[in-house]
């Protein structure tokens, strides 16, 4: 039986058609009454509570935490960092969560029910909690459990008894908001810019200090010079005056701002923005950071494995028991960790939003099958995919180039973010860029980067409990490793227990990594035809050598900072010997710098 076509004649007609169905369909599925899930109105945060309120918060390594914390301060808010979560916060979060959930959904939700309960047995009354204590998080939606996480807080907390209890949400794709839409929490240009300089400084101190302590000559001098660093650079971002035009524009201007509200604000804006990123202050700031941290003794000719880490977002960060201490653990056994910054998560999103917007371009362009003599709306077809492309791509520039120079301020040994369009290149045999969740391709394209670019002798996974998305790259994992021979590629699930099966597991492949350090080290210094002897009393004599920020040119191939640090030592002393003799010809003195 033939099919009788109808002609649609426009979209209008294709939505009202679809709105009649979407009708239909849900009267027949019974979804036309009432839902029965209503999302929680709670009370609002109020501008005038700012006093008395203390924001709460955590989730990172101390040195972004308090950075975060002054730069809150800084606008004025009371604010505190919840500790470091325990396998106790594990367990209170089993107590009082739901079941099934993943390993970082217990920690951090036990995490704030431990505190409060903290807060509770210090003789702070419940209710006072309820009114004075506020929980600032981060909130998504997609495939894995990130959506569910307010929910969790809000579950959990009813269970323990604090009902009621305020939880604020950043959204990636909303913003800072309460829960409740009420502005006690605002996003002004000084926060804003203030959290970037933050987020950005704590990334680059991170990677630093990872960098420098393993090769510490004085045991504990760079946590204590980092803690002191990082107070520093606290104080700036809590004490700095904020921009404000109207007292910075000369006299005679002063009247125009006041009554040009538009004026006013554009001028804010840019002086802020200035302010923020070149302002002396925070410059002067930065400096005496860099110049505290290469005050550190540091011994780059210690050979250790470098251990790339990878794995969720939350098990690769945290500094405790949801990754079983595994930094701290990787250090006394002789390694060198290499982390990931949270910038490469943001880069990732904006990468995310280009591929997809191209990818449902086809679907969301604003003319659908225009003639071809319809030049306005292929015009604008083309112009409207440009528009959103060229925004996001001016977003990712920004980003890199705020990053980067907050890695030049910070001594510049810091590890560049990785060209998200590499990874997700590297990862695609194996890994859909497009199978979204946690960490997406990431993982496998971390594993595959930092392996055939030789910048890791291994790579370690931190992969919690119950993570889908962790588990879906565990799969696709074992062909990338049967695909690339060399690898030392190890997985490891953290949960709240198991700490000791982890470390020996972790140990037996370090073993390996350890024993590919070491040979090529060997062959490195084979290759320069000198003693370590010779290296030594050649750095001895050179303090610069022994500074964290001398920069040492990255040669491709080799992995080890040790191995690095010798060719560049043994380059030197060619050079200095080529001179000599030269100068041994020719009569003419030589100045001892080399
Ligand atoms: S990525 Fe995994 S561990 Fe992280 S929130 Fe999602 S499901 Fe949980």
């Amino acid at each position: 039986m033939a099919t009788k076509l109808v002609q649609i004649e426009d979209d209008l007609e294709i939505k009202q058609r679809l709105e009649v169905e979407r009708i239909r369909l849900r009267k027949i599925a019974g979804l036309d009454q009432p839902t029965h899930f209503h999302r929680p109105v709670e009370r609002a945060f109020t501008a005038e509570e700012r006093s008395r309120v203390t924001i709460l918060f955590g989730g990172f390594t101390w040195k972004h935490e308090d950075l975060i914390r002054a730069v809150f301060q800084g606008c004025g808010y009371r604010c505190e960092k919840l500790p470091v979560p325990d396998v106790a916060a594990f367990q209170i979060g089993k107590e009082y969560g739901n079941n099934g959930q993943c390993n970082p959904t217990y920690f951090t939700v036990g995490n704030l029910v431990q505190y409060l309960q903290f807060l509770e047995k210090e003789g702070i009354p419940r209710q006072q909690i309820l009114d004075n204590y506020v929980f600032f998080t981060a909130g998504s939606c997609g495939p894995c459990r990130f959506g569910m996480y307010e929910a969790e807080y809000r579950f959990a907390l009813q269970n323990a008894g604090f009902d009621g209890f305020r939880v604020l949400l950043f959204k990636d794709s909303d913003g800072i908001k309460a829960a409740s839409g009420e502005p006690g929490l605002k996003f002004t240009i000084d926060f804003g810019f203030g959290m970037l300089n933050a987020m950005h400084m704590g990334d680059v101190l991170n990677d630093n200090i990872y960098q420098i302590r393993p090769f510490e000559v004085h045991k504990g001098e760079t946590e204590k010079v980092f803690r002191e660093a990082v107070d520093g650079l606290c104080d700036d971002l809590r004490s700095r005056k904020s921009f404000e035009i109207e007292e910075r524009a000369p006299n005679w201007a002063k009247p125009k701002f006041k009554s040009n509200k538009i004026l006013r604000n554009t001028f804010n804006v840019f002086g802020k923005w200035h302010e923020h990123m070149w302002g002396k202050d925070y410059l002067n700031a930065l400096d005496t950071a860099a110049n505290k941290i290469n005050s550190i003794e540091v011994d780059r000719t210690r050979v250790k494995s470098m251990v790339k880490i990878t794995g969720e977002f939350w098990a690769q960060i945290t500094e405790g028991d949801g990754n079983f201490h595994m930094f701290d653990f990787l250090e006394r056994e002789g390694a060198q960790v290499m982390v990931e910054p949270i910038a490469t998560w943001v880069a990732y999103l904006m990468y995310q939003a280009k591929a997809h917007a191209k990818e449902k371009w086809p679907v969301n362009r604003p003319h659908r099958n225009p003639q071809w003599y319809e030049l306005k709306k292929h015009l604008a077809n083309d112009l409207g995919l440009r528009k959103r492309l060229m925004g996001i791509a001016v977003g990712e520039k920004m980003w890199n180039f705020f990053y980067n120079r907050t890695i030049k301020h910070l001594g510049g040994i810091t590890h560049h973010l990785v060209p998200q369009t590499d990874l997700a290149e590297m990862a695609h045999p194996f890994y859909n860029q497009f199978a979204r969740g946690g960490e997406g391709h990431l993982e496998v394209g971390k594993n595959v980067y930092y392996t055939v670019h030789r910048l890791c002798h291994m790579v370690l996974a931190l992969k919690p409990f119950g993570c889908m998305p962790s588990s879906q790259s565990d799969g696709v994992q074992s062909a990338v490793v049967n695909k690339f021979k060399d690898m030392i590629f190890l997985p490891i699930e953290t949960s709240g227990e198991g700490e000791v099966n982890a470390h020996s597991r972790v140990q037996m492949a370090l073993g390996e990594a350890k024993v590919k350090a070491k040979s090529e080290f060997e062959q490195c210094l084979k290759s320069t035809g000198k003693s370590m002897d010779d290296i030594r009393e050649y750095i001895a004599e050179h303090l610069e050598l022994r500074r964290p920020f001398y920069h040492v040119p990255h040669r491709e191939g080799i992995a080890g900072t040790a191995a690095q640090f010798i060719l560049h030592v043994n380059d030197r002393m060619n050079s200095r010997s080529k001179i000599l003799r030269r100068s041994r010809v020719s009569g003419v003195a030589v100045p001892d710098a080399a």
